[in-house]
């Protein structure tokens, strides 16, 4: 057997000289993104997915005042005999928005419905499935009742002064319902970050365009197009760069005055990288990290201006994993809100899967409950970089940790669903 050549270190190699870990790379993006400054007053419906500027505090109790949760009967509990069934007068009725005039005496009962303020003198309300009306109209009830059966109290969802929404929180479809309960009609976020994407490459055609001999789709862009329109940025599409330095500084120089954040994919293999470093360097500061995963171990980190700069892999796979471990972190913190921790779930791996120890591999996985109702999860097929399929077959990734030396079927792996997945 002939001696192995390595000339130099490679993606193939399962552990190289200065890589860094996943988690020192997303504190070092941690550490150097900052949020944006700048916020602005939106109806509450437009702060969807924005993130909160300030804390907001109750102005008032929710629910203002102690109301029915059950169609039924208010009544005082000391109108009931311990032991015995009391027949009480209906006197009157409450409902939603038309609260009854007059109190509820001793031996008296309203008819209530939910939502319905409790009339002065009620202490409590009775199912209407737990009375009988007796033949003459009076409401007949059993003891076994409690003060404040079936009431809504007064600031049991939220509390006059109380902080409801903190700062720094992404608002979700319930916080707006919460905004809406305090009555409140606008709400102070931050600014949407602006991320500026493109691509590099001399042999990337347009869609739309025939392909000559030796070029490829474009696929990236729309890939990063899809990844970027479901998060609460804007984005601009600057296209395709040819690889050459000059062309490369005007993108990043457009980019940066146009942008909080710039990626770009590709033009980082071994000599493309010779000429986009220099364009990196004279206009900002950028560095380039080797880190411990596959796909997707180049990644350029940098400031160009006010901007930050990612510059993902060009394969098609790599980029849809550093977006996802990377790129949505930083947007994370552009934004003004902190990192979100990746939800990781265990499953039972269906297939065996190869991996050597050194990094932490994000392969393709199909999750499905078993019968048990566990996640048991395959594999996508090929597992290859450039397989853009095996994303697009994918619901996770199947996430290897660094010293994981294969999987057999049965043991357990962890899953990470893609956020578009679930
Ligand atoms: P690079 O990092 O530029 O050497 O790219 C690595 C691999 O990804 C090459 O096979 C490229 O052709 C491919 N690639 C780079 N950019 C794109 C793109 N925008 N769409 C599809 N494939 C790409
Ligand atoms: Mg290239």
């Amino acid at each position: 057997m002939t001696d192995k050549i390595t000339s130099q270190p490679s993606c193939v190699d399962p552990f190289e000289e200065g890589m860094i870990s996943l988690t020192e790379a997303l504190e070092r993006i941690g550490e150097r993104v900052l949020a944006v400054h700048a916020c602005e007053r939106l109806p509450i419906r437009d702060c969807l997915n924005r993130v909160n500027n300030e804390a907001v505090k109750s102005p008032h109790n929710v629910p203002p005042r102690p109301n029915s949760a059950m169609d039924g009967y208010a009544i005082a509990v000391a109108s009931l005999v311990e032991g015995d069934i009391v027949e009480l007068e209906e006197v009157g009725g409450a409902y939603a928005g038309r609260p009854f005039a007059g109190n509820c005496g001793p031996a008296q009962c309203v008819r209530i419905m939910t939502g319905a303020l409790i009339p002065d003198g009620a202490d409590a309300v009775i199912m209407q499935e737990q009375v009988e009306i007796a033949a003459d109209g009076r409401i007949r009830i059993d003891s076994d009742h409690r003060v404040g059966e079936n009431i809504r109290q007064a600031g049991e969802d939220v509390k006059q002064g109380e902080i409801v929404i903190e700062a720094g929180v992404r608002l979700s479809p319930a916080d707006l319902g919460v905004l809406a309960s305090l009555g409140l009609t606008q709400l102070q976020v931050k600014r949407k970050p602006v991320v500026a994407f493109f691509s590099t490459g001399d042999e990337l055609t347009a869609v739309g365009t025939p392909l000559q001999p030796g070029m490829i789709y474009d696929s990236n862009r729309y890939s990063l197009h899809g990844m970027l329109a479901r998060l609460p940025v804007d984005s601009i599409d600057l296209g395709v760069v040819r690889d050459n330095p000059e062309a490369m500084r005007e993108a990043l120089a457009e980019a940066a005055a146009r942008a909080d954040l710039i990626i770009s994919t590709g033009g980082v293999s071994v000599g493309e990288a010779d000429y986009i470093k220099p364009a990196l360097a004279e206009l900002g500061s950028t560095e380039f990290w080797k880190i411990a995963i596959k796909p997707g171990r180049p990644l350029t980190f940098g400031e160009i201006g006010n901007s930050v700069f990612m510059g993902l892999p060009g394969n098609p796979v790599a980029v849809m994993v550093t977006f996802s471990q990377f790129v949505v972190p930083a947007i994370d913190v552009l934004s003004g809100a902190s990192m979100r921790a990746p939800l990781l779930v265990p499953a039972r791996a269906r297939d065996s899967l190869r991996k050597k120890p050194g990094r932490t591999e994000f392969q393709r996985g199909i999750a499905t409950l078993d019968e048990n109702n566990r996640w048991q999860v395959g594999k996508t097929g090929k597992q290859g970089s450039g397989i853009l399929t095996s994303m697009s077959r994918a619901n996770c990734f199947i996430v290897l940790p660094d010293d994981n030396d294969g999987v057999e079927p049965g043991d357990e792996v962890s899953i990470q669903f893609l956020d578009w997945a679930i």
